[in-house]
């Protein structure tokens, strides 16, 4: 990898960052706080969270297995794909290469920030060769997006191909681990220590049960993490999410539990699924949907959508011509669809 340095945007090597009251004070021993223009009433409320979520960050270091320094946590995993172009890319200068078909937020950012987007087409297995990946670069490519288990075709991304892309390419390889929890492959975040170019996105909002209050992580290097501090807005995680986050991370068992549940249900579905009449196939899944494609996508879409069934139709996304892209429910729910799809003529 290239120093930091040459990869990180100038403007944002340089930057003195905003200094909050509670990063200018944050011991434990005061009791009388008049330095954040806080109102003194309604307490709990009234004060600012802790703008590194250091209590939250050790609770999740001891369930994910990375030190809480490797750990940046983000409004949504979102907040983090947005962080990284503006503190790695030069907007209307640098690039980034994608698989592709992929999850639609990175090229989103890109746009936003102004950032030539270069995808990358998998093949017909939705399969990822990392040469084909690296010829896409040049001098002005920053990052490098993978996501695995990949969304929207569901399948693990070849590991080897992965680790080949991390060690050759000299900036920053960011792996979109969202789904990891219901693949059985090791995730690649325990291999942090072993590259330094290598940034790891997580989330709440799918195993963790908990999208509603948006909380996504990126482990990285400490350097790479101190950046993101940098940038990041002061207060970026509300007091709400972080107390809810721990809630969720106590319940931890109850997660294991559903990730069963999700994945026995995933796999009954999918065999039911294949037995449709309008199922022509059912691709392989490492996470909590799987993409079939059917005879006819968007009008079985539009029958489902008049049942009060909404499924996600992929037929316009590269290589997923006719797919839906299907998300594991509960029984009822996975039952209802099921139902209703026989019933389609
Ligand atoms: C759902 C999903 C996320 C989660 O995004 P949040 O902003 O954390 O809710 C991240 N990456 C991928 C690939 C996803 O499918």
């Amino acid at each position: 990898m290239k120093p930091l340095e040459q990869l990180i945007r100038p403007n944002i090597w340089r930057l003195a960052p905003y200094s909050s009251a509670r990063d200018e004070y944050s011991g434990h021993e005061a009791h009388v706080f008049l330095d954040a223009n806080e109102s003194p009433y309604n307490t709990p409320m009234n004060r600012y969270p802790d703008p590194l979520q250091r209590e939250l960050k050790e609770q999740l270091a001891a369930v994910k297995g990375i030190p809480a320094n490797y750990t940046f946590l983000g409004n949504g995993s979102d907040e983090a794909i947005d962080l990284l172009y503006r503190c790695f890319c030069r907007p209307g200068v640098d690039n980034v290469v994608a698989i592709e078909p992929t999850y639609g937020m990175y090229r989103v950012c890109a746009d936003i920030n102004d950032v030539e987007y270069r995808p990358v087409l998998l093949d017909e297995h939705f399969q990822m060769q990392a040469d084909r990946l690296l010829a896409a670069c040049d001098a002005k490519t920053k990052l490098i997006w993978i996501c695995s288990p990949n969304n929207p075709t569901g399948n693990d991304i070849d590991r080897e191909e992965v680790l080949k892309v991390i060690n050759t390419f000299q900036g920053i390889v960011v792996v979109d681990e969202a789904y990891s929890d219901f693949s059985k492959q090791r995730p690649l975040r325990f291999e942090l220590p072993q590259h330094s170019n290598l940034v790891v996105l997580n989330t709440m909002s799918k195993a963790w049960a908990s999208a509603a209050i948006r909380l996504g992580m990126a482990f990285a290097s400490p350097d790479i993490i101190g950046i993101f501090n940098k940038v990041k807005y002061p207060y970026n995680i509300n007091q709400l999410t972080q107390q809810q986050a721990m809630k969720a991370l106590e319940a931890r068992f109850d997660v294991d539990a559903w990730v069963q549940l999700i994945l026995q249900e995933r796999s009954q579905m999918m065999t039911a699924f294949r037995q449709l009449p309008i199922c022509k196939e059912v691709f392989p899944s490492d996470a909590n949907f799987f993409l079939a494609r059917v005879t006819d996508a968007q009008g079985i879409y539009n029958y489902l959508v008049d049942r009060g069934i909404i499924v996600r139709n992929r037929h316009r996304v590269q290589l997923c011509q006719n797919c839906l892209r299907i998300t594991v429910g509960t029984r009822n729910e996975n039952t209802e669809l099921l139902s209703a799809l026989r019933q389609y003529a």
